[in-house]
């Protein structure tokens, strides 16, 4: 067994391979060639933690494991992150564990991959302005991956509590880009493109705020009751997912398919734009709206790659199990 520890894979997969890896496994759900298995998600009635496992198996890549994890809101006084998970790799010829990987930032690289595929293949070409709602932990590296899919000239944000904003502008900064901090109406208004990355369990972007020709991903919304736009936004968007089961489960799309202003049968994957069965945006008026739920596939195909680069550049611990 292989075992590649979190402190390795900063050095070893970036956001490009992030972004590779996953639009592929989007590309191989929509194909039916990978699926992903229910999701387990509980609240555990200790630390206010959520935990859970998701899983699934990639026939293409033969990627196959679960990552087991969650949410523990009190990490960060404890100067840890608040999601803590771990990735198990199988062997689907023969069941046995093949590594075990440090997920944490496989989360977050997966997580904004995900956006960022939504982005390329949805948003506006002529996208100038970003807007961020979240300025927790995911919402640099949602940032970082965002500007690389557009030439965007300015990033405004918002958050429920502002006195996080700092983090959105220091690395607007870094990022040469000219920052402000704005009210939801006005980033409704301004955005081309919005990223919304919160732990809300009450909408903060409302349909009024938002203008023709916005793309949104959502992207905090992975659980039972949480949610971040209004559902007659929802409703308004052609909205793409990375898979429909959760979406209308534990995503965004949970509350406009509960009051009936949103069928399941308008909810498209994002793969089958990737693949080019479906057209993706139609026009420059559009609303498009990504239901980012976050699937297991996803962490096991960055978890397979960064174990390939893991034996490539030879830091791959290998143990006898
Ligand atoms: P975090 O705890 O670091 O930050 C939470 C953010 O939510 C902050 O910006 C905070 O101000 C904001 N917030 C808190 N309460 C709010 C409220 N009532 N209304 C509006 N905003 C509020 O969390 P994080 O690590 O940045 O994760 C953010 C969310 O993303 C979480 O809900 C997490 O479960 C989710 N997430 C989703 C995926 C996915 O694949 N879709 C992956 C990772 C994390």
């Amino acid at each position: 067994m292989i075992i590649v520890p979190e402190k390795e894979i900063a050095d070893l997969i970036g956001r490009d391979q992030s972004f590779a890896a996953v639009e592929a496994v989007f590309a191989a759900m929509s194909r039916k060639d990978a699926y992903n298995f229910p999701v387990i998600r509980e609240s555990i009635g200790h630390a206010d933690a959520l935990y859970g496992f998701k899983s699934g198996f990639d026939r293409e890549s033969l990627a196959l494991g679960l990552k087991s994890g969650g949410y523990w809101p009190g990490n960060e006084a404890k100067g840890l992150t608040n999601h803590q998970s771990t990735v198990i790799l199988f062997d689907a010829d023969t069941g046995k564990v093949k590594a075990l990987v440090g997920g944490n930032l496989l989360t977050a690289l997966r997580t904004a991959a995900a956006s960022a595929v939504s982005i390329k293949h949805l948003a506006r070409k002529d996208s100038k302005v970003l807007g961020m709602i979240g300025a927790g932990h995911q919402s640099t590296f949602q940032m970082r991956a965002a500007v690389e899919q557009r030439d965007f000239e300015k990033v405004i944000g918002w958050n429920y509590h502002p006195e996080m904003l700092s983090r959105l502008a220091d690395l607007a900064a870094e990022l040469n880009l000219p920052f402000e901090a704005v009210e939801l109406d006005q980033l409704g208004a301004e955005a081309d493109v919005i990223i919304s990355i919160t732990s809300a369990f009450s909408p903060s972007l409302m349909n009024a705020h938002v203008t023709a020709g916005t793309h949104i991903a959502c992207m905090g919304t992975d659980t039972k009751g949480k949610q971040e736009v209004e559902a007659a936004l929802v409703a308004r968007a052609t909205v793409f997912t990375d898979e429909i089961a959760q979406s209308i489960s534990i995503g965004e799309c949970q509350h406009a398919v509960a009051d009936g202003t949103k069928s399941e049968a308008d909810i498209i994957e994002l793969g089958s734009v990737i693949n080019g069965d479906h057209a993706g945006r139609s026009s420059d008026d559009e609303i498009t709206l990504f239901d980012g739920t976050g699937v297991g596939l996803q962490d096991l195909a960055v978890a397979s790659a960064a174990v390939d680069l893991a034996i490539e550049k030879g830091v791959a611990i290998e143990v006898d199990f």
